[in-house]
């Protein structure tokens, strides 16, 4: 085991060599590395003696709980494949992803039943990619409360340590569906390898160890959360499991400090509503070391703000997706301070190129493709040969993400190929007007999508939500204050007020749902 990327190998030793430190932190409540061993292998032996087998998948349909990580880790201990279910999604698209993945076991929990049983009554019409061994059944539902879980964490017969599943790195560990805001959700198949070594890289960068806590505010369903707790797992540092009821600022920042979080990854949109409770309060008395951000793209105004509300934590950027195991560039806080704007340089485990439609790599502040290989790279899609394919074209992994990288290196990300704007022959990208108009002093919040036009093929249109109390902002307001800062092909042609922008359940701008209504 020793030998293996296994990261139940770790979570057993920090059990033999820190037994009495807190693993998970959830609500008041924590749970020893000792108790966290004992929860894990009962969980394991019973899954197993339910029939789990190596390659099985044991999916989850739950909100952020500690119970989300003990079946996770107890899948892991016996070679079984979780399947993080993200809770927001219909019952339709709940049966997607399990008509798509065919797990063994469902795990759920109150709050998410009916969703899950809503799912199995959709599941005669499997509408994608035909799956070859759909227990025609469905998978076996599990509660992770009092009908299924608790008993068997308080009294369950533990997996022997001899047991324990030893992986090989191209193990398949996990299967996340990304969040599908660019389409039908695919299935990322990340290896024991890609998690083990994602873990140990994002705790090193964090400089987390058993004295650290790190706070999980996303849901654990997404890669961002989910390579966070395998972070905490690689360091022995405590899991700091946030209820995902809607993110709270409020709550979120009296937790914070009552429970000293040492680091914490959130997106952009977190971070905002971060930063107004720490202005509206103003002090923060925070004893976080180290914040990250990343998911989506942060503006410069943004990246400033946190930095005067935090100023005793690095901030550092990270940039991937979840096929990268959500990091594959980082910034550090050192050049954080010379580099702003910038996402980094690729990660330890990370190799790029930047690359034009035919694959030639472009030059120094040009703009291209990113392209991906190293350990932090998926395996494939799941059950997906064509996806695949089309992904790894060229034998690079494709990230559909444009950036452009300066002489020293570092990236500065432009924007996502499916966003970019073709506007009479001219790319224009959305990202850079979103930078520019975030700092009008009227603008809340912006964000800007491409509108089919007769004349131009496609024109930027800003989608705003204005600042409280300020004037509501114009066209001509919006396109005087950009005639300093942008060429002028690039103004919005038209504008769109809304009380806020529709995002997804991961809190990113949902630019599809906009598309379709501007
Ligand atoms: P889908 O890929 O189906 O659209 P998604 O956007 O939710 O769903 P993720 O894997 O969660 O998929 O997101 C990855 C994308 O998020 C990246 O490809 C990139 O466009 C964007 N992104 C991630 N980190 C950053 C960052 N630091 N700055 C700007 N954009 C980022």
């Amino acid at each position: 085991l020793s030998r293996s990327p296994s990261l139940v190998a770790r979570l057993l030793r920090h059990a033999h060599e820190v037994p009495d430190r807190p693993a998970l932190r959830f609500q008041g409540v924590a749970t020893s590395w000792a108790e966290h061993r004992d929860a894990v292998l009962r969980t394991a032996r019973d899954l197993r003696d339910r029939g789990v087998v190596p390659g099985d998948r044991v999916a989850l349909l739950l909100t952020n709980r500690p119970e989300f990580l003990t079946v996770t880790h107890a899948a892991a201990a016996i070679g079984a494949i979780t399947v993080p279910v993200n809770f927001r999604l219909t019952a339709e698209e709940v049966s997607f992803i399990l008509g798509h993945s065919t797990p063994r076991v469902l795990v759920t929990e109150p709050q998410t039943r009916s969703l899950a049983e809503g799912a199995a009554a959709h599941r005669t019409d499997p509408t994608g990619p035909a799956s070859t061994e759909s227990p025609a059944s469905g998978p076996t539902l599990l509660d992770c409360t009092d009908e299924w879980l608790a008993p068997v964490i308080a009294a369950g017969t533990a997996l022997a340590v001899d047991d324990v599943h030893v992986p090989h790195d191209d193990d398949d560990y996990a299967i996340l569906y990304t969040s599908g805001t660019t389409g039908r959700p695919k299935g990322a198949v990340l290896s024991h390898l890609n998690i083990y070594n994602g873990g140990v890289q994002n705790g090193l960068r964090w400089g987390a160890d058993d004295s650290s806590t790190v706070m999980l505010a996303p849901p654990l369903f997404h890669v961002g959360s989910f390579m966070s707790s395998h972070a905490a797992l690689a360091a022995g540092a405590a899991s700091l499991v946030i209820p995902s009821a809607g993110f709270d600022a409020a709550t979120t920042l009296t937790t914070m400090r009552d429970e000293d979080v040492t680091s914490a990854f959130m997106v952009p949109q977190q971070w905002h509503l971060l930063c107004d409770e720490i202005e509206r309060r103003g002090d923060s008395g925070l004893s976080l070391t180290h914040a990250s951000w990343g998911g989506a793209p942060a503006t410069e105004k943004l990246l400033r703000r946190m930095a005067s509300c935090m100023p005793r934590a690095q901030i550092t950027a990270v940039f991937g997706q979840t096929e990268t195991c959500g990091t594959a560039v980082s910034l550090s806080f050192e050049d954080s301070l010379t580099k702003i704007g910038s996402v980094g340089r690729p990660t330890a485990e990370t190799w790029i190129r930047i690359v034009d439609p035919s694959m030639n790599d472009v030059g120094v502040d040009e703009v291209g493709e990113i392209v991906y290989r190293g350990t932090c790279v998926m395996n494939r899609y799941w059950d997906d040969p064509a996806a695949t394919a089309e992904a790894f074209a060229g034998g690079w992994f494709h990230s559909g993400d444009l950036v452009r990288r300066d002489e020293d290196g570092f990236l500065y990300v432009v924007d996502r190929i499916k966003d970019m704007i073709i506007s009479g022959g001219e790319n224009i990208y959305c990202a850079e007007i979103e930078n520019a108009l975030s700092w009008h002093p009227d603008v809340a919040e912006v964000t800007v999508v491409g509108r089919p036009d007769d004349v131009w093929g496609e024109v930027p249109v800003a989608c705003i939500v204005p600042a409280e109390g300020a004037a509501t902002p114009t066209l001509e307001d919006l396109r005087g204050f950009l005639n300093d800062r942008l060429a002028r092909y690039k103004h919005p042609k038209d504008l769109v007020l809304l009380d806020q922008l529709p995002r997804t359940g991961m809190g990113k701008i949902h630019k599809t749902a906009l598309r379709g209504s501007v």
